[in-house]
Formats: structure tokens, C-alpha cells, sequence
């Protein structure tokens, strides 16, 4: 469903503000249900086939575009995170066993080599402050072009980030050109080489057209560069000219959080889902005070299967057949034999003894057996409907003769030691505090919605240790369990995790088979099934008509026969509704991307889920890089920024993900985590990851207890600046905080009904307003914590607002 509600953010806020409720009126109805999941059905395309027994490679796939992009999605292809415009066309990743990349092949796509993170050494150089006020002139005059380029040039420098990540130094840079939708010209930067320096005395660097779905978002691009640039310039293919400073990402301030003895390095293997639980309850056992294990209320359906063969060849002459029972209990045992009764005119018959089943095929009049597949399996579920059902392969009309098969078992395939429950298994969370009572903000860390991911549980079980062992210690620590309530959930998908560890390594749903009769449910498809935990939840889903799941069973992105379908699901559901719930991460692997809401959008257009207000936007951005630089502290490793922000602006759509469902229908800050570069990296890698992540997540905490303890009231001020409209000039607000602002421009008092002021666009900061010269501007900005500015009370006869002129400052 798409909620009509506000979610209970900026909490003081009355239950539906005019802004709010207009943005949400033209995202939800116009574009809800628009179409049905039957209807994709219909006009499905061709869908790769997974043929069980191999195992699947990360592989680079070359595409010419979108809309070849849009097509390789609708094969049901497994993309992971990695979407990168390239010259030679859009670069994506594709997990695919030998038999799709064959496929693949076929189909046309040009399929390529596995893509590593380069591993480059450029030197490191710090020349990072100079004294500046030699140029203070300089800069007069390069804020005078600044102002002018803002008001009237047709290029707009969104971000100019310079970091270190590694031993590489790199500007990274967007930007946003009034042409873009139309022109596919690439934009020229021209860098300085620090302080003082001339421009284009640092090198250029080209920066291309980030298009999604049809869309021109902006331009994007990242270089290596020697030197720590101060500026740069952009000049447009018409000749217009954008100047920017140069911020740097992710500085790392010389004092840590972790105070002296903090302990830490928890993990030394991966951990299987059995594993992870049993850690967590001896963690709990160890801590009673300070955590308990939560057995959260649905089940899985379990780590199981019906023992299933398929005997024969060619599809005509296939048998398909499945026990009734699972194959733990019993269906292992049956066996199943074709035999030629080496005799002539012979009828089909069908013995069973015990859990032996015998079939002794027809012959003709010269002894050749004559039975064909429909008639076998007809036989089986008639004369051995006790033990199994036996059906043609994928609705074949089954004609073909069969060919006489030696005594056969049916096994479920299922390899798992037997330590491993074959039953419906409990999923639980440790939830971690000192009071555990739903009194204060609570925060949700999950992880392994998808199976093969198998470092993101390491980091939640990395900072449950992190947590509980340093309490007695560290004062930081303790804090933290005073004021939460964690609620950790290492997996929420054991089935598929089981599985990815002892069957199939690349298996990422859940292991629950709703395909139906006819289609593909026989043994041949089983590391085809399952459900996508990301893509079964409420909000912005398949249902409602988004982009980025499929309706196919067997597709890895298959959003389930309907929201919450999937007990996992529900879990998180259940997690998400409590009243106290206020953060969330959602781990997942690979690709380092930091992300957050929306997570989905509708095709055609490109129609997002709502956007988060300018006052969210810059919220989610400011914990995001305390998040970050906690990260990047253990080993320098930057997420970059192109890689932070709302899924649907760095990524591609996730219709129904998880992320969407917290933030939009409990209002919960939801993030996600995409640690690392691979699914299942060596131990080496995947140890160090666990400690990067692990920063992050524990400076989430802080961020939450920062939220907590927030009294502090944001100020806030007027930038009036020239416009190019005559007799007008250009208004625009900043903010000390991340924090909402309300204004009037009619001289009224402003209230929480007042006018939001919004952002300028995707990845860029606040609006600028145009208004008459002279006109009386009112306004009052509130956190994210509920603090008004100067104790302004909106709802009653309060006059503590703030009040300027839209004048150009004298002088
Ligand atoms: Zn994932």
C-alpha cells in the first residue's frame, strides 16, 4: 500500500502540514496501482533460467543504455549494486551462473571481465592549509562570480568533494546543466592546484550525464588528482561559467570517540545463521543485566524441502516427481524405478513396497515399451499417491516414450549438517540497554535479508560485542546503553543463509517456493525459488505500480504473491511498529554505498516515491558523514559520495525494500549499508570490513543518543542576494542544524501551516527564493529533535519568530 499519512518526524509538528501533505498528494494517487501485477504478467518477457548445480559469478555486463539496461533487468537477471555510466556504455554487475552468462550471450548482452576495485597508489600529498588572506582580494572577486554565476548560468556545481580513500587522492564532482535532458555533451572541470593557484593549473577532468530510466538526473564523475584543488570551474558548452570550493569528504578529526582500552575485534570466521543465534543468546547469557534475546513472533518456514527427481531426458519424456512428505521426514527414503518388463504386450503397472516404488512400463506386441511420461506420471500420483505426486516437466504434454530408469531416490538436496533445524526456524534479536522497557529511542540494526551477504551479520554481532564488553569500561559505552534500546537481528533470513552456506552460495532469497503447478517446481529449479525479503514490503512496492521487483517466481528480485507475504518480513514489520523505534540500519553487502529514502520509483517518467523535505535531506546527510568518517577511520576507506544518498538517485529502483517501508509508514530514519565489495570475500577482507562497518554502526548509535539528548534550539538566518529579475532579489535560509523552516511572506505570523521551505532539486541544498525587493519575510526553523528556534510557540500567540526585509545588504 502507499500511505496517505505523515510519518511522526519533526514530532512537535501538528499531524499533517500544508507542505507535507501536498507533496505526498502528488506522488501517491497519480501514481499508485498504475500497474497491476497481473498486467506484468501478461506481457512478461523472456527470463533467464538457473540450472541448479552450478554456482554463480559476479561478471561485468556492458550495456548500450537504458532502455537496454530496462531489458536485462526484465530477464530477471541478479544485478548487485554496481551501476556505472561509462563511455563504452553502463557498466552493471550481474551474478550469473556459466549458463546465464551463456544465455546472456545469446540474448546479445556483451559480457565481460569481473570488476575490481582498483587498487592504485598515488602518492599522498598534504598541502592542505595556506594562508589565505594573501588572497583575500581574490576571493572577493571570485565571490562576486560566484553570486553572478548563481543567478544567471545555465551549469549548477551540485557537490565538489576532494578525499582520501587508500593511498588515492580524488575530486569527485556533480553537477547539473539546464541542457542535460536533451544534449548528451560531457561537462569540462577545470581544477586549481590549492590555495592561490591558478584555474586549470590542477588538470581537468570530464564529468558525464547521470540518466536513469529515461531521466537526466546530473552530471557525475570522479578523477584522481595530486593536489587537495581549493576551486574549480565548470564552463558550459554554451559558454556559461559555475565556480565552486572545493569541500573536503570525510575529514578524520584527530580525536576518537573509542576511549583508551576500548576493546574491539570480536570475530574471527563467519558464522553461519545457527551460529549467529547461538552467539547472541551467549552474549545475552553473559550480559543478563544489560541484554536478553528476543524470539521475535514468525516463524520461518524452515530450512526444508519435499525430496524431489526428475527422470529422464529430453522435456517430452521427463517425469517430475515429488514426495509428500519433507525430506527429513521420510521423503528421503522413497525410490523410485522405471523398469522394461522385458516381455511383449505388457500394460503400465505401478508396485510399492514399502517406500520402494516400481514402475514396470507398457510394451508393445514386439516387447518395445510404448508408456509416455503423461501416462507414468498419471500412474505414480494414481497407484502412489501415498508417497508422492509425479507430474510432466513444466506442463510439457509429456508424449514422449520414457526410457527405463534404474532404481531411483527422491532427496530434498539439502546438505546441511543435522545440527542445522529442519524446522520452521524462530529468527531473534538481542536487544541491548539498560532499560529495556520502551522507554527510550530505540534503535534497529538487521542484517541478511539476502542469504549470500554473509558479512553484514558479522558487523551486528561485531557491535552487540562491541556494546555489552566495553559497558563496564568505557563511560562513551555506557551512555549509549543508558539512553537506547538496541535491537539487534543478525539474520533475517536463516533459511536462505543455511542455504547460501551448505547448498548454494549464491542463493539471496528466502527459500519458500511459490511457483505454481506447471511452472517451474521440480527439482531441476530449486536455486531458482524463494522470495526477495528487500522487495516484499508495503510501501512504494510492486503492488503499488514501482519499479525494481518482479512478479516472477523465479526471478532473484521476486517481490512474493503479496506485501508481507513472508514471515521474515513480517518480523521487521513487527520490529518497525514499535512505538519507540526512531533509527534503523539495513545491512546488506556489497558495493560501500551509505543509503536512505526513496528507494523506489515508477516507469515510465521516472516518478519517485516522495522525497524527504530539505529539514530530512540535510538531517540524513549530516549523520551520514558522522557514520562515514567513523568508517573510514579504520583503513581510510571513503565511501565516496557518489555512492551516499537516496537509493533512487545513486543506485536504480527498489520497489517494496525494506528502508522505504520504515521510513515512509513509521517514520523511522532508515538507512542502508551496502558493506564491502563482495558477497563472500576472503576472510582477510570480510574481517576488515566487519571492523569498518562496525565503526558506522556504533557512530549511528551516537548519532541516536546525540537525537536523544538534543535540547539545543537551531538558529537561523536570511542570505538576501541580487536576482536577475528586475525589481526582485534572491532569498535563501541557513540553518545552524539540520532543521526545518517555516516562513510567511504576507507579514503573518508563521506557524507549522506556514510555507516549508524546500530543496533546489536532487542533491542540491535549499531553494532560492525569488521575491519583490522589499518584502517582509517571517519565519521560524525547528530540529529534528522537536527544539523551535528562540522558544517560538507556533500554536499560540507567541512573537519570538524571526523577522527581516528582503533588502540587499548597503554597502
Ligand atoms: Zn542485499
Amino acid at each position: 500500500m502507499s500511505r496517505s499519512a505523515l510519518p511522526r518526524r519533526w514530532r512537535r509538528l501538528p499531524a499533517a502540514t500544508a507542505a507535507g501533505v501536498a507533496l505526498l498528494l502528488l506522488a501517491g494517487p497519480a501514481t499508485a496501482g498504475t500497474a497491476a501485477p497481473a498486467d506484468r504478467e501478461a506481457d512478461a518477457p523472456a527470463v533467464l533460467e538457473r540450472s541448479a548445480d552450478e554456482q554463480a559469478d559476479v561478471v561485468e555486463v556492458t550495456v548500450d543504455g537504458t532502455a537496454q539496461l530496462d531489458a536485462l533487468v526484465a530477464t530477471g537477471v541478479d544485478l548487485d549494486h554496481h551501476v556505472t555510466p561509462t563511455e563504452a556504455g553502463i557498466v552493471v554487475h550481474a551474478v550469473v551462473t556459466p549458463t546465464e552468462v551463456a544465455a546472456l550471450k545469446r540474448m546479445g548482452y556483451r559480457v565481460g571481465a569481473v570488476l575490481h576495485d582498483a587498487a592504485d597508489s598515488a602518492q599522498r600529498v598534504s598541502e592542505r592549509e595556506a594562508t589565505i588572506a594573501a588572497h583575500r582580494a581574490e576571493n572577493r572577486a571570485y565571490t562576486a562570480t560566484l553570486e553572478r554565476s548563481a543567478a544567471t548560468s545555465d551549469v549548477k556545481i551540485i557537490r565538489a568533494d576532494y578525499y582520501t580513500s587508500g593511498t588515492n587522492q580524488v575530486l569527485s564532482v556533480e553537477a547539473k546543466w539546464a541542457q542535460g535532458q536533451t544534449s548528451t555533451s560531457t561537462l569540462t572541470v577545470a581544477r586549481d592546484s590549492g590555495p592561490g593557484t591558478e584555474i586549470g593549473s590542477g588538470g581537468t577532468q570530464n564529468i558525464t550525464r547521470f540518466v536513469d530510466a529515461g531521466v537526466y538526473l546530473y552530471h557525475r564523475g570522479a578523477a584522481a588528482v595530486t593536489a587537495r584543488p581549493q576551486r574549480i570551474q565548470i564552463t558550459s558548452p554554451t559558454g556559461d561559467v559555475a565556480v565552486a570550493e572545493v569541500k573536503e569528504w570525510l575529514p578524520i578529526p584527530a580525536d576518537s570517540p573509542e576511549g583508551p582500552g576500548y576493546q574491539k575485534d570480536f570475530v574471527t570466521s563467519y558464522l553461519t545463521p545457527t551460529e549467529l543465534y547461538d552467539r547472541i543468546k551467549r552474549l545475552a547469557d553473559a550480559y543478563p543485566q544489560l541484554a536478553e534475546v528476543v524470539k521475535l513472533p514468525y516463524q520461518t518456514n524452515g530450512y526444508r524441502r519435499k525430496a524431489q527427481v526428475v527422470l529422464g531426458g529430453t522435456n517430452a519424456t521427463r517425469v517430475a516427481v515429488d514426495s509428500l512428505a519433507w525430506g527429513h521426514e521420510g521423503g528421503n527414503d522413497i525410490t523410485v524405478e522405471l523398469a522394461d518388463p522385458g516381455a511383449a504386450d505388457r500394460p503400465l503397472s505401478v508396485t510399492v513396497t514399502g517406500k520402494a516404488i516400481r514402475v514396470s512400463l507398457g510394451t508393445d506386441a514386439a516387447g518395445a515399451v510404448t508408456s509416455t511420461a503423461a501416462q507414468v506420471a498419471a500412474a505414480l500420483t494414481a497407484e502412489a499417491g501415498a508417497l508422492v505426486r509425479a507430474y510432466t516437466y513444466r506442463g510439457d504434454a509429456g508424449a514422449g516414450v520414457v526410457a527405463p530408469v534404474a532404481s531411483t531416490p527422491l532427496t530434498d538436496n539439502l546438505k546441511a549438517p543435522a545440527g542445522v533445524s529442519r524446522d520452521p526456524h524462530p529468527v531473534y534479536a538481542i536487544r541491548i540497554g539498560k532499560y529495556r522497557d520502551g522507554s527510550r529511542t530505540g534503535v534497529l540494526a538487521y542484517a541478511q535479508e539476502h542469504a549470500r551477504e554473509w558479512v553484514p551479520p558479522l558487523v551486528t554481532i561485531e557491535t552487540a560485542e562491541r556494546l555489552l564488553r566495553n559497558h563496564a569500561t568505557d563511560e562513551n559505552t555506557k551512555q549509549l546503553l543508558r539512553t537506547l534500546d538496541i535491537w539487534i537481528v543478525p539474520s533475517i533470513n536463516p533459511d536462505g543463509g543455511h542455504y547460501s552456506f551448505y547448498d548454494y552460495a549464491s542463493q539471496r532469497r528466502n527459500m519458500t517456493n511459490h511457483c505454481a503447478p506447471g511452472g517451474a517446481t521440480d527439482a531441476l529449479a530449486r536455486n531458482s525459488w524463494g522470495v526477495d525479503n528487500n522487495r516484499n514490503y508495503t510501501e512504494y512496492s510492486l503492488f503499488d505500480g514501482y519499479s525494481g521487483a518482479s512478479a516472477s517466481c523465479t526471478s532473484d528480485t521476486y517481490a512474493g504473491p503479496g506485501e508481507l507475504s513472508e514471515p521474515e518480513n513480517r518480523n521487521v514489520d513487527w520490529l518497525a511498529q514499535r512505538p519507540n523505534m526512531k533509527f534503523s540500519m539495513n545491512l546488506h553487502s556489497s558495493g560501500n554505498y551509505f543509503m536512505w529514502s526513496p528507494g523506489a520509483y515508477a516507469t515510465p517518467g521516472r516518478i519517485s516515491a516522495p522525497r524527504p523535505t530539505l529539514a530530512d535531506e540535510s538531517f540524513f546527510w549530516g549523520a551520514s558523514s558522522r557514520i562515514l568518517t567513523a568508517i573510514k577511520r579504520h583503513r581510510n576507506m571513503a565511501v565516496t559520495p557518489a555512492r551516499t544518498g537516496p537509493i533512487s538517485d545513486v543506485l536504480y529502483s527498489a520497489a517494496g525494500n525494506s528502508g522505504d517501508m520504515l521510513w515512509y509508514k513509521y517514520g523511522i530514519y532508515a538507512w542502508n549499508f551496502e558493506v564491502g565489495t563482495s558477497f563472500q570475500p576472503t576472510w582477510e577482507e570480510a574481517h576488515q570490513e566487519t571492523m569498518e562497518f562496525s565503526n558506522g554502526l556504533v557512530e549511528l548509535l551516537r548519532v541516536a543518543r546525540d537525537f536523544d539528548k538534543d535540547k539545543k534550539r537551531p538558529t537561523s538566518t536570511l542570505a538576501v542576494t541580487p536576482s536577475a529579475t528586475e525589481g526582485s532579489v534572491s532569498v535563501r535560509f541557513d540553518v545552524s542544524e539540520p532543521a526545518a523552516v517555516f516562513y510567511t511572506l504576507d507579514g503573518s505570523r508563521p506557524t507549522f501551516a506556514s510555507t516549508l521551505y524546500a530543496s533546489a532539486g536532487i542533491r542540491e541544498g535549499g531553494e532560492t527564493l525569488t521575491v519583490p525587493a522589499g518584502t517582509k519575510v517571517h519565519w521560524f526553523s525547528v530540529d529534528a529533535a522537536g527544539n523551535i528556534e528562540r522558544n517560538y510557540r507556533p500554536d499560540d500567540d507567541s512573537l519570538t519568530f524571526n523577522r527581516g526585509w528582503a533588502t540587499l545588504p548597503t554597502g
